[in-house]
């Protein structure tokens, strides 16, 4: 066989979705996946779960759903949405997760832009899209994933998911499909202006979960129990559900808004291996456990990312707990998997305190992805751990462009390359640290909020002036937007009647904690708002 026949050969492999659920029914049926849902907890195996799968698959194509099409998700973690997860990409539809934390304007948008024709929604978040459903001319039909009866509701047409699956045949072909097709998309927020799409082929999240398997990634093996505590409606779950599903762990899936005890209760009764969430979470868990006796003793790894990981949280993980957090960085155009924390072995014997604060930094950069580290020149900075640049990354499960936008996606990449708008040094282990961000946004609890968007909200207030909003570090949320607002000349108004006038257009978790007011907001050479000067400002305001 000649040499070019060969690679041709390799290359008619199609890297897909199907594989891993074909592998998880044929080698892993007895593994089992559970799920906490509003009636206590469900439990059944990857043989169960694939035949359900395939149910799924029969009434959406029934449903008249087919190659392309896009259907939308509004869920927590739960069995069902797993089910979404890979039934949709395996009959060749693209499964788009909304995210329950946008304001109603932005789920309306998300959901029109990416032209869902059905959606998928947890009984308990029914009202929230009955409140945009006038605004969605597009979805054909809405499925309540309720255990029992159809609640009331104002939606129509609807159905219930159990029904739709009881109703399907039980076997399905699974068609062969080009690696190069999407499975999915989710939106992420754009510096300015409407959420931006991001497609992931087959392709992209079958590399990338090769990347987490690996022990330089999460390390997920069939001998764990894994936990996404970052929601499957944010950047895929990190990608752990695919993941998991690839190598056949056991998976635990933890439902609507679990709470620190809920989380606990879990890791104890399920033995979780792998748990993986925002900062926020690991500290509302730890105030928790400082209260409350739990045997936490299954867990090998828990990676924490999405924000900063606190150095302190690590240390309190590891001399309280005797746990390890491993720090992760990405993005959802990533994937959204970018850098894993863990030490390399010449590390092994620096002092504790050296090991902690390598740790801190968001790590080394996984296997396949390539980067490069720019000046405002365009020039790369040296990786001496001092000379920040903004990140640049590209590689094989990173997106090449924002769906069906040209304008945001000129902005953010170009040669194939993704301008993360991270600031970042690299130390001379290459190991990457934020120090920066040049994206506008604020990053609360792991979810994004537009200072944008408030600034604007604040400016229309007849009595402001000018207004500016950045992130300031939070011990609980990670970060906490504040606004810097200057006044007309010879105007009065108090921070409590401001945010009362914009409160109608945010969620409660967008609007700023404390407003300063101001003479003058410093500005850049160009006239912009000076936000690093504003946050230089903020640092020297006393605690509150
Ligand atoms: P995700 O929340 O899954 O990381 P997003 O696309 O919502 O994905 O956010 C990506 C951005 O979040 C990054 O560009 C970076 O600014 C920030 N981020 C993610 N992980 C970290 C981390 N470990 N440390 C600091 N910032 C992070």
């Amino acid at each position: 066989m000649s040499a070019g026949l060969s690679s041709q050969v390799s290359r008619d492999y199609q890297l897909t979705l199907t594989n891993f659920l074909e592998r998880a029914r044929r080698f892993f049926p007895r593994q089992e996946i559970v799920s906490r849902g509003a009636q206590g907890i469900s439990r059944y195996n990857y043989r169960q779960f694939y035949r359900r799968v395939c149910r799924l698959d029969n009434a959406l194509s029934a449903l008249g759903i087919g190659q392309g099409d896009r259907v939308g998700s509004f869920a927590w973690n739960t069995h069902r949405h797993l089910e979404l997860y890979f039934g949709l990409p395996c009959m060749g539809a693209v499964m788009h997760t909304v995210n329950i934390r946008l304001s109603p304007e932005q789920i309306a948008y998300v959901i029109n832009h990416a032209q869902d024709k059905l959606l998928f929604i947890d009984e308990d978040l029914v009202p929230a899209i009955e409140q945009v459903a006038a605004k969605l001319p597009g979805v054909q039909r809405y499925v309540i994933m309720c255990e029992g009866e159809l609640p009331p509701t104002s939606l129509a047409p609807v159905c219930s998911y159990e029904e739709l699956l009881a109703e399907a045949p039980e076997n399905y072909d699974f068609p062969q499909l080009d690696e190069g097709l999407p499975a999915g998309l989710a939106y992420t927020s754009g510096t300015t202006g409407d959420p931006k799409g991001v497609i992931y082929t087959h392709r992209m999240l079958f590399l990338h979960s090769f990347a987490l398997a690996l022990a330089g990634g999460f390390g997920i093996s069939e001998a764990d129990t894994t936990m996404a505590l970052v929601p499957m409606f944010h950047a895929n779950a990190w990608g752990i559900p695919y993941t998991s599903t690839m190598v056949g762990a056991k998976q635990v899936l933890p439902g609507p808004h679990p709470q620190p005890e809920e989380i606990a209760g879990l890791i104890q009764t399920e033995r979780v291996s792998f748990a993986a969430g925002v900062p926020t979470v690991w500290i509302g868990l730890l105030q928790f456990l400082e209260q409350q006796n739990y045997d936490l003793s299954s867990l090998q790894q828990i990676v924490c990312g999405g924000s900063a990981v606190p150095l302190s949280l690590i240390k309190a993980y590891r001399d309280k707990l005797g746990l390890q957090i491993h720090q992760a960085w990405g993005m959802t155009e990533m994937s959204p998997a970018g850098s894993v924390g863990t030490l390399k072995r010449s590390m092994s014997d620096w002092p504790a305190e050296q090991q902690l604060a390598q740790q801190a930094k968001q790590g080394l950069l996984l296997p396949g992805l390539e980067m490069r580290v720019l000046d405002e020149s365009g020039c790369e900075v040296p990786w001496d751990g001092e000379t920040s640049g903004e990140l640049l990354v590209r590689g094989p499960w990173v997106a090449r462009e924002y769906y069906r936008d040209p304008e945001a996606s000129a902005q953010r990449f170009a040669g194939g390359w993704l301008r993360t708008g991270d600031v970042v040094t690299v130390d001379r282990e290459s190991y990457l640290q934020i120090v920066d961000r040049t994206k506008d946004l604020v990053k609360s609890g792991g979810e994004w909020i537009s200072s944008v968007a408030l600034e604007n909200a604040l400016m229309a207030h007849p009595q402001v002036l000018e207004a500016a909003v950045i992130a300031v570090p939070d011990e609980r949320w990670s970060e906490r937007p504040l606004a810097y607002v200057v006044l007309k000349p010879d105007q009065q108004l108090s921070a409590e009647e401001l945010l009362g006038s914009i409160t109608a257009q945010f969620p409660k978790f967008w609007l700023p904690d404390e407003v300063t007011f101001i003479d003058e907001l410093p500005k850049t050479g160009v006239g912009k708002f000076n936000k690093r000067a504003l946050r230089q400002l903020a640092q020297q305001r006393p605690r509150r």
